[in-house]
């Protein structure tokens, strides 16, 4: 990763050794950590220092990582990206998350590597409109230049195959929908059904194709994303 996306970030975990285990990591490629090991001191930190982003277990002493979250959407002065861990792959976890502000949501196991590229992501979404070059893992946008590379290899994309990459790596670690894609790159107006699997079509021939392993990921019914970490592996879990 480039040299500018170091972030300072708060940990709000209270198993030691997970802890030790995201700060030996993280601050090897660069990052800055303060720690909390229960919720109320979390909080506290939180609203008392700058952080780019907070990683927020779910299930603490004195104060869970729910009321954590619902507190700091409520005092905070601006938008703190949070992070969430969870021990179980839980919907009703996930949908409270969410629904108490959350941007996004890790289950242990998870691996170092994606995390960091999760907290890259989240901490550069709220930046969006002040950087012109987006880099995720292989891949690097440059967004005022619309040029884009994988690992530093110029893609010769068309116009339509560059906007759509750029849509799917802004979201990411989101999924985006057909629709949304669509109505993005088209607004109201009708098109073709098939025009949109047609430039997808393009753009994974000039993305994909030359290289090991696809980055473009097709989730079907729902809609596409970047596959940046697992390298055509089997994900964690
Ligand atoms: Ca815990």
């Amino acid at each position: 990763m480039t040299e500018s996306a170091e972030l300072h970030v708060l940990l709000i975990e209270d198993e030691s050794s997970i802890a030790k285990n995201i700060a030996e990591y993280m601050e090897q490629k660069g990052h800055i950590f303060d720690f909390a090991s229960q919720g109320q001191l979390g909080l506290d930190l939180a609203l008392q220092a700058y952080y780019d982003l907070i990683i927020l277990d779910l299930n603490l002493p004195v104060m869970d990582g729910i009321e954590v979250c619902r507190q700091l959407r409520k005092h905070a002065e601006r938008h703190i990206p949070i992070l969430m861990l969870t021990a179980r792959d839980s919907i009703e976890d996930k949908v409270t998350g969410f629904q108490v502000g959350a941007d996004d949501y890790l289950t242990k196991p998870f691996s170092l590597q994606e995390l960091e590229v999760r907290c890259l992501a989240l901490s550069r979404r709220h930046l969006l409109n002040r950087k012109d070059i987006l880099t995720l893992g292989p891949l690097t946008i440059d967004i005022k230049k619309k040029t884009a590379t994988r690992d530093r290899e110029l893609l010769a994309l068309s116009a339509m195959g560059f906007k759509i990459l750029t849509l799917i790596a802004q979201a990411y670690p989101q999924v985006v929908s057909r629709s949304e894609l669509s109505h993005k790159l088209w607004g109201d107006e009708p098109t073709e059904s098939d025009a949109l699997r047609s430039h997808i079509y393009q753009l994974r021939a000039v993305l994909d194709k030359p290289f090991a392993y696809p980055l473009l990921q097709t989730l079907h019914g729902v809609g596409f994303t970047l596959d940046i970490v697992t390298q055509g592996q089997q994900p964690q879990e």
